[in-house]
């Protein structure tokens, strides 16, 4: 039987940000990855990387996120194409207003000082041609932006690696063996691996990984569409991740064309992963809406992924309750690429030294349970 200090199940970019951190603290790690590194969910992300939260722990920890990205290439040897061009929330409503208002004061108050808010005239500056009759105002973060996703991903891979992590593909976990309370085995397609401590990283399929050790772990798949049109010279290379909250619609350059997204907040989980085309055509009209020249853009490609959310739209980040050894790094809720890099971190300081330099308390597996839930509202 093989041997592991810790298990990591799931290769995905959290997998993959925990192996790194992991391994170069000397722990002997292996990762199983069903299938290959960085297909899940990571590989269908739109790559956006914000700070502007209505929670705060989710702001300190992506101002953590920020700072590791921006030190990303140094530190790992990796690319991570962060391209900080900025996030620009429309608001239209007055509810909307009132609360980032708020929102603002709360971001300086943590050392966020060069988010600000933002006319509609000054919308209409940083994007050009933006339709802004009904928008009351907006905030806009210069340092938030665009990192992505696969280089990310394969930069940690590469470095934990480098630090004597085995990360395995094409390997499946179907069972974990606890006795006494505590994690004693992983059963996998390539055998069995005993251990003592397992990571949940499987994304939109960490529900399966908890009742494997018998947790109920609050995680749902929700199917969320992108599409990205052909060329589209109109919107600038560096023009900000625009979003317009109140219809969950962003859009950003993406490569020489413009990436958009929208959620439909009416689909049960699911997960179905194929493109509901009707809803492609609907996003791409309300694309034009919001800015009117994309209604000359042309359809390049579209697909669909999964967010694995939570009641609470938080992550689920650290020790479960009832089984020693089973530790919880899911449920971002559809931001997991750009908080894994901070997750990544402070779970390994929590683990190694028990302190992390964001107190991700608030994120236990506990808070339900224990009806503490966090309020998150600024939900794409
Ligand atoms: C359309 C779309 C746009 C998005 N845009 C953004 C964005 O702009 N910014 C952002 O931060 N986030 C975004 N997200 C969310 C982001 O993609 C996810 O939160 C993030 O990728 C989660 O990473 P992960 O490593 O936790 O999960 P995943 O990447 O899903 O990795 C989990 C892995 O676990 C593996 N696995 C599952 N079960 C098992 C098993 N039994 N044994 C072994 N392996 C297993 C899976 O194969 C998978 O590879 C978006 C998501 C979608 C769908």
């Amino acid at each position: 039987m093989q041997t592991a200090d810790v298990v990591i199940v799931g290769g995905g970019v959290m997998g993959c940000a925990l192996a790194y951190q992991l391994a170069r603290r000397g722990l002997g790690v292996l990762l199983l990855e069903r299938d290959a590194l960085g297909v899940g969910s990571t590989g269908r992300c739109a790559g956006g990387v914000r700070q502007q939260f209505s929670s705060e722990i989710n702001v300190r920890l992506q101002r953590l996120a920020v700072r590791l990205l921006l030190e990303f290439d140094e530190e790992t040897g990796g690319h991570a194409g962060f391209r900080q061009i900025g996030y620009l929330f429309l608001l239209t409503s007055p509810e909307l207003v009132d609360d980032f208002r708020c929102l603002l004061e709360m971001w300086r108050r943590l050392g966020l000082e060069e988010a600000r808010w933002t006319t509609p005239a000054e919308a209409r500056e940083l994007v050009p041609g933006l339709e802004v009759g009904d928008v009351l105002g907006g905030t806009f973060c210069p340092t938030d932006g665009l990192a992505g996703p696969a280089d990310v991903t394969s930069g940690y891979a590469r470095a934990a690696r480098r630090f004597g992590a085995r990360l395995l593909e094409g390997v499946a976990v179907t069972g974990l063996g606890v006795r006494g309370g505590r994690i004693e085995e992983v059963v996998t397609t390539g055998g069995r691996v005993s251990t003592r401590l397992v990571f949940d990283c499987a994304g939109a399929w960490s529900a399966e990984i908890g009742r494997m050790a018998g947790l109920e772990l609050p995680v749902f798949p929700y199917r969320r569409h992108v599409l990205v049109t052909d060329a589209f010279p109109e919107l600038g290379r560096t023009s900000p991740m625009t979003v317009d909250l109140a219809a969950s619609l962003y859009f950003h350059p993406e490569g020489d064309g413009v990436l958009i997204g929208m959620s439909d907040w009416s689909e049960p989980p699911t997960f179905s992963t194929e493109v509901d085309w009707g809803l492609v055509e609907r996003m791409a009209a309300a694309a034009a809406a919001r800015l009117p020249a994309l209604g000359r853009a042309g359809l390049k490609t579209a697909w669909a992924g999964l967010y694995e959310t939570t009641p609470d739209h938080h992550a689920i980040l650290g020790p479960a309750p009832g089984v020693e050894g089973f530790w919880c790094a899911c449920g971002f809720s559809g931001h997991g690429f750009m908080q894994a890099p901070a997750a990544a971190l402070v779970l390994a300081q929590l683990l190694l030294e028990g302190r992390s330099e964001v107190d991700i308390g608030p994120l236990s597996p506990r808070r339900f349970a224990e009806g503490e839930l966090i309020s998150e509202r600024a939900v794409i």
